[in-house]
């Protein structure tokens, strides 16, 4: 098949892996003979084609164009405008900074191009018991350093009224509910370096700015539909892939970035997927973009429904909706007029209405395709997850990036790691539907009640005996955001760790009152949200107020 395909083509010829030594394709009137050279005979991988332009293709593309040699390994990325991006995607983790940060990208330039807030963490509204409301700050809690958390401390206490709630003692709490915001500072005796912060954005816009930067280093854009895919008989890696207009694009190594439907690494290498749906049931989503009312929040809010939850998501120009829910419980008609009667202004837009299995591909490496993105497998959008995952896998792809495809050990670790990423994510957010005290509907009775993973029921027995919260060093979600889960979604934990004690009752309560009062101060202190992006990055887009 591809001898008679390249009969229409004159170039390319060099960038073909084959596992014949040679074949001879008509050119026009010429006969020509291919020869693979020597390393494209020992598997190597020079050439890096990734399928789709969403966020996923342009940040695989910008960071394999950006941390790798272009004289080494050249990166094409295939997409067709006709079949578009999914265009959400809007609520970010801090880990995006890190990225933007080592592909070379200047933030400022960044927030403006895709119309960015600043994002201090996410509030969950109602997801206990209907009128709890708290956030999950991107950082710590208290006073950084001692051998025993913070939060121990602040259980011995808790019962007294002016000590307060937990999140009096998070400066990104505070400060996200009086809508300020400032750079954090790397002065560790400073409050202001207790927290990160991540972005909300645009969706639409990450994936051009990204194609401006991955060109400008290196990589290459063909626009077309990949309509076939091509084997080699022998090892079932794929060679090349085909175009609608029947251009051939070959690779050593292919990034499926195609979306759901996983075109490489479902369609063609029916690589499987594990489906969480019974841990996880909300399987559809509706959004809708509308103005922004009230002050410019530097927080997403998930507010639980009677089936799922809704988010808001502010940015410089206008505010994203959606309502995540789950078909088996709500009908798509409930679900919208749901969401639309709690849009703060009139739609903007059409509503977008999306379906989606919660779970992930049973190998994110199979043979020499890496799905990364949707194609890789998705957990719903509670916790702003997906393009942390996208990072994840693009990093560790380059730092795993063998020199040929004889590379088992390589495929091994990196599928080790992006399953303990998935499954970690996903015990995290089992946590926020199954601590629930809701008894008002029947999609709340099934997961207060579902079973659910051992490797969570583990945790939250840990944390309810002493309030300890199990550790691990590769992953996402550490201490302080299990913390302000287990307490936000009231797992409160029957005891304190012991060695408080040691300290005397008076001058901790003395000490707790301090601090809760300089993150006070501190926040005040702030500019505005609003005011600090008008002055940082404030993108051509009008503001909402
Ligand atoms: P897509 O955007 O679908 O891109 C697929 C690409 O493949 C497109 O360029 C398309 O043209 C191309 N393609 C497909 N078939 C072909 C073909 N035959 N030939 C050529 N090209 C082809 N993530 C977050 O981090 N935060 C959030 O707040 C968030 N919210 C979400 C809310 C919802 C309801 C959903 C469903 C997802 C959300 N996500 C969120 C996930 C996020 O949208 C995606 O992870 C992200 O957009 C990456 O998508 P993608 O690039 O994998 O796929």
């Amino acid at each position: 098949m591809l001898p008679s395909r390249l009969q229409q083509r004159d170039n390319d010829a060099a960038c073909f892996s084959c596992p014949a030594l040679s074949f001879t394709a008509r050119l026009g009137e010429n006969n020509v003979k291919f020869t693979w050279n020597q390393k494209k005979l020992n598997n190597s991988i020079h050439k890096i084609v990734v399928v789709g332009g969403g966020t996923a293709g342009w940040m695989t593309a910008a960071a394999i164009s950006s941390m790798l040699p272009q004289e080494s390994v050249s990166v094409t990325l295939v997409e067709a405008e006709s079949i578009g991006i999914i265009g959400v995607g809007e609520a970010t983790l801090p880990h995006i900074r890190h990225f933007n940060q080592t592909i070379g990208v200047d933030e400022a330039e960044f927030m403006r191009a895709t119309s960015a807030t600043f994002k201090l963490g996410i509030e969950f509204v109602n997801w206990a018991r209907k009128g709890d409301a708290y956030i999950h700050p991107f950082g710590a809690f208290g006073p950084a350093g001692g051998d025993v958390a913070f939060h121990h401390y602040w259980r011995k206490l808790a019962h007294d009224p002016e000590i307060g709630p937990i999140g009096d003692y998070s400066l990104p709490i505070v400060a996200a509910y009086r809508a300020r915001f400032a750079m954090p500072v790397e002065d560790f005796a400073s409050v202001l370096s207790t927290y990160g912060y991540a972005y909300q954005f645009d969706a639409t816009q990450y994936a051009p700015f990204l194609r401006r930067h991955a060109e400008q280093r290196g990589a290459k854009r063909v626009e077309g539909k990949v309509t076939s895919v091509s084997r080699q008989a022998e090892s079932g890696n794929i060679q090349s892939i085909t175009l609608e207009n029947g251009d051939i694009i070959p690779g050593d190594l292919f990034v499926d970035c195609s979306g759901f439907r996983g075109l490489l690494i479902e369609e063609e290498l029916e690589t499987g997927y594990e489906s969480w749906k019974e841990f996880l049931p909300c399987d559809r989503a509706i959004a809708v973009q509308c103005k922004g009312t009230g002050p410019l929040l530097p927080y997403t809010t998930a507010t639980a429904e009677s089936a799922g939850w809704r988010w808001r998501i502010p940015l410089q120009h206008r505010v994203g909706n959606g309502h995540v829910y789950s078909g088996e419980f709500m009908s798509d008609d409930q679900a919208e007029r749901i969401l639309l009667e709690n849009l703060e202004s009139e739609p903007l837009t059409d509503t977008l209405k999306l379906r989606f299995n919660t779970g992930k591909r049973r190998k994110a490496w199979n043979s020499n395709c890496v799905a990364i993105g949707l194609s890789g497998g998705f957990l719903e959008p509670l916790e702003s997850t997906a393009i942390y995952l996208i990072q994840t896998a693009v990093t560790n792809l380059v730092e795993l990036l063998p020199e040929t495809l004889d590379c088992d050990a390589e495929r091994n670790e990196f599928n080790r790691i992006i399953d303990n990423e998935f499954i970690r994510v996903r015990d995290f957010l089992i946590l926020h539907y199954h601590a629930t005290e809701r008894t008002d509907s029947d999609f709340w009775n099934y997961v207060r009640t579902m079973p659910i993973p051992d490797s969570l029921a583990e945790k939250i027995e840990l944390f309810k005996a002493r309030g300890r919260v199990s550790k691990y060093r590769q992953g996402l979600f550490l201490e302080p955001s299990w913390l302000a889960v287990y307490l936000g979604q009231r797992v409160l934990p029957d005891a304190y760790d012991q060695r408080v004690d040691l300290a005397p009752t008076d001058e901790l309560r003395r000490l707790l009152l301090e601090t809760k009062n300089e993150i006070s101060r501190t926040a005040d202190s702030m500019e505005s949200h609003l005011d600090f992006i008008n002055s940082y990055c404030r993108s051509a887009e009008k503001n909402p107020v």
